[in-house]
């Protein structure tokens, strides 16, 4: 399977600048170049703060995309940026995850408060996603779609802006900006383009994820998803809509598989189209900030969808570099402490899930996760 071809969030960042680049120069106060849920998030926060903000994003529409299983961490972070319409992308709620790690499967339920069990929840990502480019719109951000950023603009060792194109073909322009904030997911912009500064180690070996949806119907698999894993890998699958099944499959050494390969448990259901692939090797941004740049979501911190909460940490590290970027343009907090601080909280968060999710892989044997 060719992983570069199948990945949506693969991106050639050397294209060469159209002919005649119509360089409009504009200057706002934050560029976020990324319309995924950190970068949304993001947005949301500086425009709501009152800063002009141009978010771009190279889609010409939110798409389906996997990442529909939410923690139940996400309801009250996701309530509160989008305090309008939110219930409307929930779909299927579950009260916990059959797990089994090595060993029977059971049920593992995610908890409980005096309001009753919490309950994780199945997001559609199409809508989310456009739901949280409305809300960034309605809070005061331009929203520029089929727009990718290419260089970054580099000035006295600081990001200054990012030379942009589209929308339309051909279009060409220079967007400068007191602060850039990379939310460009697993295309990895600003590492990608920033060399040695911001290219970061793996932090695994390989992980290629394998991943497609289904149709039928798997009544075990109705009440809550379930992760089994032993020495091999692991396979998830999750009911995801009325009749509409989700599987992945993550071999933790590299193994051939057709691309009509469907777990055991979803052998009554018809395929819902091929299956898909996307690198999921474990990363963390060499330089995640500095003075006037975040790099946000899993641009910052990837780690493979065993973690659990790739859309919890992106929404969090969008709000979270936002809110020193007000902070910073208020005159409340010196762009270097800003960085600092951003640097700290996520190192400090990603390292802890490394941790947790190598120590989970090590009790199945798995090798070289350390
Ligand atoms: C198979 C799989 C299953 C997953 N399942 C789950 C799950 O069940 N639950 C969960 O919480 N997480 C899950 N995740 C992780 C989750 O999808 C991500 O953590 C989350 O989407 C990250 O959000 P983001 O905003 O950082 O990046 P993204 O959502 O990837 O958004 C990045 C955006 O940047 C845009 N972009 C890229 N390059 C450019 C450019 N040069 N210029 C302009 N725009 C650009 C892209 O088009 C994209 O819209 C899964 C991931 C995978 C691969």
């Amino acid at each position: 399977m060719d992983a570069r071809r199948d990945d949506p969030d693969e991106v050639t960042v050397d294209d060469p600048p159209a002919k005649d680049p119509a360089c409009d120069g504009a200057a706002v106060d934050v560029l976020i170049a990324g319309g995924g849920p950190a970068g949304c998030a993001a947005a949301i926060v500086c425009a709501a703060g009152g800063l002009r903000t141009v978010l771009v994003e190279r889609a010409d529409a939110p798409r389906d995309r996997p990442g529909e299983a939410l923690h139940p961490g996400a309801e009250a972070l996701l309530a509160r940026l989008l305090p309008e319409g939110f219930e409307s992308v929930v779909g299927a709620r579950h009260e916990g995850i059959t797990v089994g790690w090595g060993s029977e499967p059971r049920f593992e339920p995610f908890g409980s408060d005096e309001d009753g069990p919490w309950r994780g929840f199945q997001v559609d990502r199409r809508r989310l996603d456009g739901l949280l480019l409305d809300r960034a719109r309605q809070a005061g951000a331009e929203v520029r779609m089929s727009c990718r950023v290419l260089e970054p603009l580099v000035e006295g060792g600081a990001v200054t802006g990012a030379r942009t194109r589209g929308p339309g073909p051909g279009r060409a322009a220079v967007v400068r900006a007191r602060t850039v904030i990379d939310a460009t997911g697993r295309a990895r912009w600003a590492s990608r383009t920033l060399g040695p500064t911001g290219a970061g180690r793996a932090r695994s070996p390989r992980l290629l994820i394998r991943y497609g949806y289904a149709v039928g119907a798997c009544p075990v698999r109705d009440a809550a998803p379930a992760i089994v894993a032993d020495h091999t890998g692991w396979t998830w699958t999750a009911r995801v809509g009325a009749a509409r099944y989700q599987w992945m499959r993550l071999d933790f050494v590299p193994e051939q598989r057709s691309r009509s390969w469907l777990p055991e448990e979803f052998a009554g259901l018809t395929p819902e189209g091929p299956a898909r692939a996307a690198d999921v090797t474990w990363r963390l941004c060499g330089a995640a900030a500095g003075p006037g740049w975040f790099v946000v979501g899993d641009a910052g911190a990837l780690l493979d969808p065993a973690s659990s909460h790739g859309v919890l940490r992106a929404l969090l590290s969008g709000w979270t570099a936002g809110g020193l970027t007000v902070a910073v343009a208020d005159g409340a907090l010196d762009p270097h402490r800003a960085a600092v601080t951003y640097r700290r909280w996520l190192y400090e968060g990603a390292e802890h899930d490394i941790h947790n999710l190598a120590g989970m892989y090590a009790t199945l044997g798995a090798q070289g996760f350390g």
